[in-house]
């Protein structure tokens, strides 16, 4: 979160306040979203339902804990300071780790140089299958501090949670070997505190490029929970997207409204460019920010020594929804191909095809199966048996000739594809 310049907004007047938004008193009663058209939302379905609470249900508290203990100690993560610059280079490395990891050659890992700052901002891309040119954003920033706190700027709220949400993501996707059809990109940003100074700088050559970025989303302060509902939808119609935002809502009602997974919302404002999706939509780009809370129950914490992972009780349960709606928001707007050439490591599994019948087996397996997915190479569903044994046959009568993909999912949350060929 960037800090708004109150002082300086003293001495430089209007001009200062105009720039950061300024009051905005016409729209700060009613929530603007509910005025745009909806068809809009055309663009963004929501229809990876099996793919999206197989990954939801992976996420670990403790991971996130960890990355956010991580970041907070190294002091400070001021983009001029030697620690700050090391933090940056670090993330691209973990980063890189966790892509080796799962050996996913197709992922790069780049640092985007600042001509400003030796602080890097890191570029995490999956390449998308099908349409690589068509990009998702999910981002945040990773240094801390500001000009009146450099040395002693823990950040762990503002913004290591919200790198740890990036990776905790990064790996829930990693681990369920997402493979997009669009292309995914994280990023770091450098030297958010001082301005938006790297996501700016990213913006612009992506605007320079006319690269097709579909949308971003910012990921900045996840783990303190000021009000009584989880998120607060950032809908300053100045530098958030509406159709964003109501995709947003979208997902948050399929997947969140009730279940194992219950997550709440409201909507909330900065009034000003508070953090980096204004960037974006400054180049003309559709951002959206979910906040921690409503703006006015910001952690008191933040820009301060105090802003640590012991004064949020050593807790990161709040970060934990962030993920989930930042899984939701990647594979419902990238899509996944679940189309693997390389066989899922799944020993167990016999899967041959004999006369137009899908006979399968799974043995050394104690979980019953929870449903069974057929899905051609266009990625579209063509078949779903639910609570299938494990061991059966399925008629692909009438089914065109080609390539297959059967998904057994079991009670336990395993799951396991298979690659056939239909003649
Ligand atoms: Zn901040």
């Amino acid at each position: 979160m960037k800090k708004f310049l109150f002082p300086l907004i003293l001495l430089f007047g209007s001009l200062l306040w105009a720039q950061n938004g300024g009051p905005n008193i016409q729209n700060s009663t009613e929530p603007n979203i509910v005025h745009q058209p909806l068809s809009l939302l055309s663009d963004f379905t929501i229809d990876q339902d099996d793919f999206v609470n197989q990954c939801i249900a992976m996420v670990e508290e403790n991971n996130i804990a960890n990355t956010i203990i991580t970041l907070e100690n190294y002091g400070t993560r001021f983009h001029s300071k030697p620690s700050g610059v090391q933090a940056s280079h670090d993330i691209k490395d973990w980063w890189q780790d966790l892509a080796d990891t799962y050996e996913r050659n197709d992922i790069t890992v780049e640092a985007f140089n600042h001509s400003f700052s030796n602080q890097i901002s890191v570029i995490l891309t999956i390449p998308g299958n099908e349409s690589p040119d068509e990009i998702v954003i999910i981002g945040g920033h990773l240094d801390s501090g500001d000009f009146w706190l450099q040395d002693n700027a823990p950040g762990a709220d503002d913004n290591a949670s919200g790198i740890a949400t990036l990776t905790e993501t990064l790996r829930v996707l990693l681990a369920n070997d997402f493979q997009p059809k669009k292309t995914v990109q994280i990023m770091a940003y450098a030297a958010e505190e001082i301005g938006l100074n790297g996501s700016a700088d990213i913006a612009q050559t992506y605007k320079n490029q006319s690269k097709n970025v579909l949308g971003v989303l910012q990921f900045d302060l996840t783990n303190y929970k000021g009000s009584d509902f989880d998120i607060a939808l950032n809908n300053d119609a100045q530098y958030t997207s509406s159709e964003l935002n109501l995709f947003l809502i979208d997902l948050l009602e399929h997947y969140n409204a009730s279940g194992e997974h219950p997550i709440s919302y409201d909507f909330s404002k900065c009034n000003y460019a508070c953090s980096d999706h204004a960037s974006w939509a400054q180049k003309g780009y559709k951002a959206a920010f979910p906040m921690e809370s409503a703006f006015e129950d910001a952690n008191p914490n933040i820009h301060t020594p105090n802003d640590t992972f012991a004064a949020m009780n050593n807790d990161a349960s709040h970060s934990v929804k962030f993920v989930k709606l930042a899984l939701e928001f990647v594979i419902e707007t990238a899509k996944t191909i679940q189309l693997n050439t390389t066989e899922v490591n799944a020993p167990q599994l016999q899967v041959t095809v004999n006369q137009n019948k899908l006979l399968y087996k799974i043995d050394h397996f104690d979980s019953p199966l929870k449903s069974i997915v057929l899905i051609d190479t266009n990625g579209k569903r063509v078949l779903l048996t639910e609570q299938p044994d494990n061991q059966g046959e399925i008629s692909m009568t009438g089914f065109p000739a080609g390539a297959y993909i059967a998904v057994f999912k079991a009670e336990n949350g395993k799951s396991f594809s298979k690659k056939f060929l239909l003649r």
